[in-house]
């Protein structure tokens, strides 16, 4: 089979406001980056439309390092709803360089389920990124700046909260020192760096319903505290409306196309360990505007990308879907029942049944919105008939649909039964109205123990000193009734990586907490969680090339 970037380089793409026109985007309402890239603006939201389609997410069984495959069944499923005849449209998160360089690759999709022109999706694309790294930093030296030229009055902060960001894996600029040399160099202070897609500013401009709610939030973000105590904001150094003209068209929804010339947005993209882990509530309400069912994906594995999908995304924006796929590999559900990773790849019948456990948890947890399931499982050329007959059992026995996503070797015929199931599934036994896992007016101790005990199966949850002390702090800033986003390890149910499968009964530890006051969310962090991650001893960076102008290595 030829490569992601062979694929994609030999599959001929349509002018986009030809693809903006078949799903009823006016002509002149599109704004071309290019031939194949358009920006459109949400003003073309129409709420009454949002109502009637149908909204469809993709999710996933506990992580592993290479990715379960929900952005290539995401766009499978789009290609195979397209198929069969519907107006399907898929809504997913831009990709970022960090991981594209590092361990894991792009983030378009793979085989012939690619949203397209990849190359670009996965480098620099509309610029979204840069002008959120640029917006953020910008705030970063205003408020360097306002201390600086304020010392003689005597103004400083008791304590910074805003990092800078960067949208590369560096770990050399975790922990940073800023201000070194001359006097009129700046203050010397510690600081550091955050991964772009863990910026505030990342997650703000996902959940803004509008320039206005975009700017209004921007104003809100917590900068630090006074030396009396009183938190000071993006309003208090008078930058809102400059940090906004920033992202002025970064806001806007990115159109592009998939390897069947079919419509996607990709627009944002928070990770789900670090962050909410959803694309912009702009772009999946455009989708929705346009298409009549739209596929969308929230990041890493259920107990992540899911549950914040539906306790921030959905509960902020008034959007339900109907269904949730849940994607499954055999080689995950192997690596979840103990088998040694260099042996996944292998039949194993026994490893796959105990790997059962991890996918009826997410299940579980997945009705426990009221959400119907259909399991997809992402077929992989080393897959053997037998444990997808066992997996296929064992599903009827769940009560819960599957299907076989065929869609990397095949494209869109190759997710026509999915596809079919889905439909069917939505018109028969669609999910319920969302029952979410907490109450906004739950205390802030109280939502963290319902998501700790409810969907990942702790037993008790402890907090460090500097987490109570933040705890008090929201209930005196009187913002207490946001939901909470929880930082922690993709790769298992608790906050330890190296524990697979369905863990249960463990103690889970709030080490800190961050006020995202401008998101309105409280991000609670477990365990070691990296908001800057590193590079792997073989990055992915050492395949890329370009040789006689075209790229290669790009997965
Ligand atoms: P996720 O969205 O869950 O992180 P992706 O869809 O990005 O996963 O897939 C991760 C990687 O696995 C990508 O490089 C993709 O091309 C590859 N991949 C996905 N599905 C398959 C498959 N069925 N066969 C082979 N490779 C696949
Ligand atoms: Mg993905």
């Amino acid at each position: 089979m030829k490569s992601d970037i062979e694929i994609a380089r030999t599959t001929e793409l349509r002018k986009i406001k030809q693809v903006a026109e078949n799903i009823g985007i006016p002509r002149e309402e599109v704004e071309n980056y290019g031939r194949y890239i358009a920006k459109i603006p949400e003003q073309l939201i129409d709420e009454e439309k949002v109502k009637q389609s149908n909204l469809i997410l993709v999710t996933a069984i506990t992580a592993t390092k290479a990715g379960i495959g929900k952005t290539t069944v995401s766009i499978g499923l789009a290609l195979g709803l397209n198929k069969i005849g519907k107006k399907a449209i898929v809504a997913l998160r831009e990709p970022s360089l960090g991981p594209c360089f590092g361990m894991k690759g792009g983030a378009a999709g793979g085989g012939y389920a690619q949203v397209l022109p990849m190359e670009k999706i996965n480098l620099h694309f509309t610029g979204d990124f840069h002008a959120i790294t640029s917006a953020h930093n910008m705030i970063s030296a205003l408020l360097d700046n306002y201390l600086y030229q304020n010392q003689s009055n005597g103004f400083g902060l008791k304590e910074i909260l805003w990092h800078r960001v960067l949208d590369v894996n560096d770990r050399s600029l975790r922990n940073v020192v800023t201000g070194l040399g001359a006097k009129t160099d700046g203050i010397t202070m510690q600081s550091g760096f955050d991964i772009t897609p863990a910026s505030e500013i990342m997650a703000i401009l996902c959940l803004a319903s509008d320039v206005e709610d975009l700017r209004r939030r921007i104003e809100n973000i917590l900068l630090g505290f006074t030396y009396d105590g009183k938190p000071f904001t993006v309003k208090d150094l008078g930058v809102a409306g400059a940090i906004t003209v920033l992202l002025k068209d970064a806001i806007h929804p990115n159109l592009v196309q998939t390897t069947e010339n079919t419509a996607a947005f990709v627009h944002g993209g928070p990770f789900a360990n670090i962050a909410h882990g959803c694309n912009s509530v702009l772009a999946t309400k455009m989708a929705m505007t346009f298409g009549d069912y739209v596929v969308t994906e929230a990041g890493f594995g259920a107990d992540l990308g899911a549950e914040k999908f539906y306790n921030i995304k959905c509960r902020k924006s008034g959007i339900q879907p109907r269904l949730t796929v849940i994607v499954t590999t055999a080689q995950g559900l192997k690596m979840h029942g103990g088998v040694s990773l260099d042996r996944i790849k292998e039949p194993n019948m026994e490893g796959l049944k105990e790997g059962f456990h991890n996918l009826d948890k997410h299940v579980r947890n997945l009705r426990s919105f009221g959400q119907t399931i259909v399991v997809a499982f992402n077929k992989f050329a080393s897959d053997t008939e037998e444990e997808i007959e066992l997996l296929r059992k064992h599903c009827e026995q769940l009560g819960v649909g599957f299907a076989i996503n065929n869609a990397f070797s095949k494209g869109g015929e190759g997710a026509v039964d999915l596809a079919n199931l889905v439909v069917e599934t939505i018109e028969k036994q669609p999910s319920t109205p969302l029952k979410f896992t907490y109450e906004v007016g739950d205390s802030v101790e109280k939502k963290i123990e319902k998501i700790a005990t409810g969907i990942y199966g702790a037993s008790v949850v402890t907090y460090s000193i500097a987490a109570r002390k933040k705890i008090k702090l929201i209930q005196d800033m009187g913002i207490a009734h946001y939901p909470v986003c929880i930082a922690k390890t993709q790769y298992s149910f608790s906050a330890d990586p190296k524990i697979y499968g369905a863990v249960n009964n463990f103690e889970f530890q709030i080490k800190d907490i961050v006020i995202n006051n401008g998101a309105e969310m409280i991000v609670a962090i477990a365990g070691e969680i990296m908001r800057m991650p590193g590079l792997p001893k073989d990055p992915q960076a050492k395949n890329i090339d370009i040789v006689n102008g075209e790229i290669e290595g790009l997965s």
